[in-house]
């Protein structure tokens, strides 16, 4: 007798439920655009420009771009799971929006987790990735300091064991930073983390970045590291 297959529909999904928040950072557009990204807005501890173009490769590869494949891989591999995913942009080609906006969406949507996706311009002698969790700036980030530094912990964990990627020798400690300064993290009521993914001004980490291989294994990193962070809650 051939037992029966389970039903697709049956089965529990590892992250059904679940609410995630994908920001990937900058817009294609934005460039065009400095008189409105250059606008001030408001991050709790400072004045910052509503949205910056962002980073590229020394071959011309934007950042937006490289942000954007990755969000919308992830997004895949996250519904697959079950999860709601909550974008912050649903094209590469706009402008925007502000990262005051950016952290809204995620708040709007009582996301349980959020992740801003970004790949850096550091020195072009410097390599390797970071993650990027909220400090403690009073009456703003009290009560995600805590869930976001486990958050953190889980994306740096499965991320440099999937993609290989080792910790920045050029920034933060093991793969980690706390800043106050951004307005993504500090206007942010559920647990959120940036990710460096790696250093675009480095020719061997902008030949990864340009990997449309190493973007799939960057997302089913920053998949397992959901899974992880939102199995232990
Ligand atoms: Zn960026």
């Amino acid at each position: 007798m051939t037992p029966a297959r389970p039903s697709p529909k049956a089965r529990v999904l590892p992250l059904a439920g679940e609410v995630i928040t994908l920001d990937p950072g900058h817009d294609g557009g934005n460039a065009a655009r400095p008189d409105i990204i250059n606008s001030l807005v408001n991050v709790i501890t400072g004045q910052k420009a509503c949205d910056t173009v962002g980073a590229e490769t020394d071959a011309g590869y934007p950042e937006h771009a490289f942000n954007f494949d990755v969000a919308a891989r992830l997004a895949r591999l996250l519904r697959r799971d079950g999860a709601k995913v909550v974008p912050t942009r649903s094209a590469d080609n706009g402008v925007g929006p502000c990262i005051t906006q950016r952290a809204a969406i995620g708040n709007l949507a009582h996301a349980n987790a959020a992740i801003s996706i970004h790949a850096d311009g550091g020195p072009a002698g410097g390599s390797g990735f970071e993650v990027i969790e909220p400090g403690l700036v009073p009456g703003y980030t009290d009560k995600i300091v805590g869930p976001s530094r486990r958050l953190g912990l889980d994306i740096r964990n499965a991320y440099r064991a999937i993609t290989g990627e080792p910790y920045s020798d050029y920034i933060g400690v093991s793969g980690l930073d706390v800043r106050t300064d951004l307005g993504g993290l500090n206007l942010s009521t559920v647990p959120k983390v940036f990710i460096e993914c790696a250093n675009m001004r480095n020719s061997a980490d902008a030949a990864k970045l340009t990997s449309a291989a190493f973007r799939q294994q960057v997302a089913v990193a920053l998949a397992a590291g959901f899974v992880a962070f939102l199995h232990k809650r």
